[in-house]
């Protein structure tokens, strides 16, 4: 196979400046980018091809060679060296640099997209526990038919005249050189002269997008949940931004939360409380079985170890703790009325009686 004329791989002319070759294969790097052409082998040939050429061309003597000598004036069989994508990643990371929006210079015109927020409301045992949700986000997302490039596949992307390709054309204003967006072609660097059908040249199409979203147990209000990659689609080349879901927790009629632990009330009789009973207290699972001593008095704490909430990765657990509320007996029988007076004859004489013994001891009788 006959190799092809590296200027006519970058579509460059033979008098062309280092500037006008950079640009050109920038050009071709972001068109041809493995991840933007995943498994598409004829992608990859290009971009190694554009790689080769570059690396060739860039270079002044390595450029004189193989233009008194053509393909041969390299060597036989000259392949740029690279061993693989990465190694190509690695030897132009100024460039890949400069499409990702890092370290970018006047010639970088790709943006990265924009974060997305998205506020969920969830239930109380649905954050305890966790919970998985389908979201349908609208958003913007790389144009499927052109790549995200916004020409129709098949046609040319010419590098605009007016700029070079740099999208910023400069003026002189009193002392001041201001850059400023092309005109000619908007800040791009390219013109489209077949805009994409499917996205009219802007190579981003809106799209209501499902998206699903694992909830970790143990979110609270205000958790933010980062989704890599699923904000909007960057612009020519950019990465996406990210989506951010913001956890809104319903209050609940059983549990309050306190951190990691979890507070619950539960009603005892007057009785129970005095003579210590064995109660139900309600959990996130079934209910349980808890013991409360004799004498437990309302409001009174008890704890109950690990049947709170889970810590957001990690195994700790928070506590159960158990508010008991006495409550005062309504609408007595008779026979009750009775027993309760009853009762508290007993305890007034229990009284007086204690009073008695301190107040002979006081006397020293
Ligand atoms: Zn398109
Ligand atoms: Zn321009």
């Amino acid at each position: 196979m006959t190799k092809r004329d590296y200027y006519e791989i970058l579509g460059v002319s033979r008098d062309a400046t280092a500037e006008e070759i950079k640009t050109a294969y920038r050009k071709l790097a972001l068109k041809y980018h493995p991840d933007r052409n995943p498994d598409d082998p004829e992608a990859e040939a290009k971009f190694k091809e554009a790689a080769e050429a570059y690396e060739v061309l860039r270079d002044p003597q390595k450029r004189a060679q193989y233009d008194r000598f053509g393909h041969a004036g390299l060597g036989n069989g000259y392949g740029g060296g690279f061993e693989s994508t990465e190694d190509i990643f690695n030897t132009f990371s100024d460039i890949f640099a400069e499409f990702f929006g890092f370290g970018s210079t006047s010639g970088s015109y790709a943006r990265p997209g924009a974060d997305l927020r998205y506020n969920l409301t969830i239930s109380f045992r649905e954050a305890a526990k966790g919970t998985e949700v389908d979201l349908n986000i609208p958003k913007r997302e790389t144009c499927s038919q052109c790549g995200g490039s916004g020409a129709e596949p098949g046609s040319k992307i010419e590098i605009c005249p007016q700029c070079g390709g740099r999208g910023q054309v400069y003026r002189s204003q009193g002392f001041f050189r201001v850059s400023m967006p092309c005109p000619m072609c908007s800040g791009r660097g390219e013109i489209i002269r077949n805009p994409c059908k499917k996205c009219k040249g802007r190579g981003v199409v809106r799209v209501t997008k499902t998206i699903k979203v694992r909830v970790p147990a143990g979110v609270d209000n205000g958790t933010r949940l980062r989704i890599r990659g699923e904000g909007e689609a960057g612009e020519y080349g950019g990465p996406p931004g990210d989506l951010y879901v913001v956890i809104y927790v319903e209050e609940d009629k059983v549990f309050r939360r306190e951190g990691q632990d979890l507070i619950v009330r539960v009603e005892v009789s007057f009785a129970q409380a005095a003579l210590g009973a064995k109660i139900k207290v309600p959990t996130l699972d079934e209910p349980v079985d808890m013991e409360i001593p004799k004498g437990t008095q309302s409001g009174e704490v008890f704890k109950l170890r690990g049947l709170g909430l889970p810590a957001l990765n990690s195994p700790y657990k928070g506590d159960l703790l158990v508010e008991v509320i006495v409550k005062t007996p309504q609408n007595l029988t008779k026979r009750q009325v009775e027993l309760l007076k009853e009762f508290e004859e007993i305890e007034q004489s229990k009284k007086e009686s204690g009073f008695k013994k301190i107040f002979k001891k006081v006397m020293g009788g």
